[in-house]
């Protein structure tokens, strides 16, 4: 399998189990990242994968990235959006720029990326758009106003552009990862982990990365075509409550 996938946020944590996953599968993969060079660096000495620096929020650089990915490699097939933020707070004391950043990284980082590759997916009719959401946008969380309006627009995002997508070869597909062992959870007090996260997740474990990105690599095959508007959930057994 030769074909070109992006995966945004693709150097650390659940993007760097997507990319790694896709590389061995025979894909050609470009991992972008925001700005943490060091860690982009030493991914790129370990996998021998593409890195690209751009900021998924912004329209412009997502158009001239992809433009440089697809000179390098070819034309996008896959394209993961998994790059993602938290500012977290309760509302009362969220400020505007705590939801602005995580709205335009979270949810509209899903036009800019998508929207430059689509027009190339339908007209060569095949495609496969996966989005990297969560559980807290399935349920909501407190604390997490913004990050969860967020996610529950990606899967908004994910059940209308399926509808489009599908006559023309692409689907377009949502993850939900419950609690995964990555920085962005490594950041909360151990002691809230064991005493309030772990109780609520059956299997007893953070999730590790690559269970995701084996999600991933399902989705992007050919037999998965005829899953489309979907919302997978990868949680440990941790159901909405
Ligand atoms: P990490 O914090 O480990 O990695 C985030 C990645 O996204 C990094 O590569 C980072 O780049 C990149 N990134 C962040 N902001 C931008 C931006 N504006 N433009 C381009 N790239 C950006 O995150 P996780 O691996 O934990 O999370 C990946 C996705 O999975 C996110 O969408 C997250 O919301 C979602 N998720 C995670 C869960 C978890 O438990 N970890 C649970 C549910 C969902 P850089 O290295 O340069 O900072």
């Amino acid at each position: 399998m030769s074909r070109v996938a992006v995966v945004t946020g693709g150097t650390r944590g659940i993007g760097e189990a997507i990319s790694v996953a896709l590389k061995a599968a025979g894909y050609k993969v470009a991992a972008s990242y925001a700005g943490n060079d060091e860690a982009a660096a030493k991914f790129k000495s370990e996998t021998g994968i593409a890195v690209y620096k751009w900021d998924v929020s912004n329209y412009e650089a997502c158009v001239a990235g992809l433009k440089q990915v697809e000179a390098d490699l070819g034309p996008v097939e896959v394209l993961v959006n998994n790059a993602g933020i938290t500012k977290d707070g309760m509302f009362h004391k969220m400020t505007a720029e705590q939801w602005y950043a995580v709205i335009n990284t979270n949810l509209n980082s899903l036009f800019n990326m998508t929207r430059p590759v689509w027009d190339g997916m339908r007209e060569r009719k095949f495609g496969r758009v996966i989005c990297i959401s969560s559980i807290n946008g399935q349920k909501g969380q407190m604390g997490q106003v913004n990050y969860s309006a967020a996610k529950a627009g990606d899967i908004g995002f994910v059940k209308a552009l399926a509808q489009e997508g599908a006559r023309a070869g692409i689907t377009v597909n949502a993850i939900c990862p419950g609690y995964i062992a990555t920085e962005m959870v490594k950041a909360i007090n151990p002691e809230i982990v064991a005493k309030n996260i772990l109780p609520q997740i059956p299997v007893g474990r953070l999730g590790e990365p690559h269970e995701i990105a084996r999600a991933v690599l399902f989705l992007a095959s050919d037999d998965a075509g005829f899953i489309t508007g979907s919302t997978i959930s990868a949680n440990g057994g941790q159901h909405v409550v």
